[in-house]
């Protein structure tokens, strides 16, 4: 197999045969003339159900988790929404992270409970939790290492023995590692899903999902469904995200560099009581993520050491780090989940510490980078 910046920058991205450009167009087109009816020239007969962009997407996505099928969506919750309506059913049962996603959490609590699907939150960095959890019912255990916010990790080949053993299917949401440092169906996972609005995208200009299987019949399933209910990515958006895909190893190298210096900094100051990073030795998950990723990702969560006030006064004076949603981008990011992305989570056995702020470290200069966040931090004490 060529290497993984080699398949971002070709794999689904040979030159157009006919003029030569080197770079995948936009297809525009919304509908595709055929040669006789139903004589489609590649398949293609109408854009909601297949636009060679978004083929070129997700051949590109394909190969970069190692995976034989990628199907790209209009955002991570379309194909979430998509893919558990397939593999559930009225009666059935899945297994959530106990810290999942706000959006997943709020799709699976507020929406699938009225279609009768029934969930358990757990630890799954607790693989006996797991066990205890599974009923003869579960269909699905979903998984997401690191964790968004609390960035715990979970043994994925673990998770996939057992969850094979029931004969449920693993779901690895890998959006916070990418396919870069972490590609769960070689561990064992059934389909992998990414917001690729955050990493894989990765300039913070565009919204998009994708699920990658080696499962023939559900990529078969996939298509049939998605085709039904419409949640696909415009030509542009599957531009701009093979366009960013082009450079997810060399910036996901620097994430990394610039969040290690940053865990760093938080664990050596007062106004901080916990650094949550998996790079940390003292990390509970540090082995297990040395095992499954290659380096330990670009997001960083602390624990603010006076309480909420002081949480939202870092939030409030950083200058480099902005404060809003989202993740993954080239600019770094900051954020307090328990009022902004995990707000959902208020009241449930997800919900966040309030002292809890998390970072999205970008790629700009490190010391820039440090000296935003002790100024911020020296005002908190
Ligand atoms: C953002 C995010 C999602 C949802 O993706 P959208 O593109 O916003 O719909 C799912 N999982 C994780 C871990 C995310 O960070």
């Amino acid at each position: 197999m060529q290497g993984f910046s080699t398949r971002s920058i070709h794999a689904g991205q040979e030159p157009d045969p006919t003029t030569g450009a080197v770079t995948t167009s936009i297809h525009t087109s919304s509908t595709y003339a055929q040669d006789g009816v139903g004589g489609t020239r590649g398949g293609y007969e109408y854009s909601r159900s297949a636009n060679p962009t978004r083929t070129a997407l997700q051949e590109c996505l394909a190969a970069l988790e190692g995976g034989r099928h990628a199907r790209a969506f209009g955002s991570g919750m379309g194909a979430t929404d998509t893919l558990l309506r397939i593999l559930l059913r009225p009666g059935d049962h899945m297994v959530i992270p106990h810290d999942a996603y706000g959006g997943t959490f709020r799709l699976v609590d507020k929406v699938l409970t009225g279609w009768g699907v029934e969930h358990t939150p757990v630890d799954l960095a607790d693989l006996d939790a797991l066990r205890a959890a599974i009923r003869p019912t579960t269909k699905v255990v979903w998984s997401e290492t690191p964790t968004n916010p609390l960035l715990g990790i979970a043994d994925i080949a673990g998770i996939a023995a057992i969850t094979r053993e029931v004969g449920a299917r693993l779901v690895v949401d890998n959006t916070f590692a990418s396919p870069y440092l972490q590609t769960p169906l070689a561990l064992g996972a059934d389909v992998v899903v990414h917001s690729t609005t955050k990493y894989i995208g990765g300039h913070s200009d565009v919204v998009g999902g994708v699920l990658v299987t080696d499962d023939d019949e559900l990529a078969e399933t996939v298509t049939f469904t998605q085709n039904s209910t419409g949640s696909v990515p415009g030509p542009f958006d599957a531009w701009l995200t093979l366009r960013g895909a082009k450079t997810l190893a060399v910036r996901m190298e620097r994430h990394c560099d610039n969040a290690e210096r940053v865990a760093e900094l938080l664990d050596a100051h007062p106004a901080v009581s916990r650094v949550l990073y998996p790079g940390l030795p003292e990390h509970p998950g540090h082995e297990v993520a040395a095992k499954q990723m290659r380096r330990f990702g670009g997001m960083v969560s602390f624990l603010a050491t006076g309480g909420r006030e002081a949480a939202l006064q870092v939030c409030a004076s950083t200058r480099l780090f902005t404060l809003a949603e989202s993740l993954g981008g080239v600019e770094s990011l900051i954020e307090h989940p328990g009022q902004m992305t995990h707000a959902s989570t208020t009241g449930s056995m997800l919900e966040v510490p309030e002292s809890l702020v998390r970072l999205s470290v970008g790629i700009e200069d490190a010391d820039d980078l440090l000296d935003d966040l002790r100024t911020a931090l020296d005002a908190a004490r």
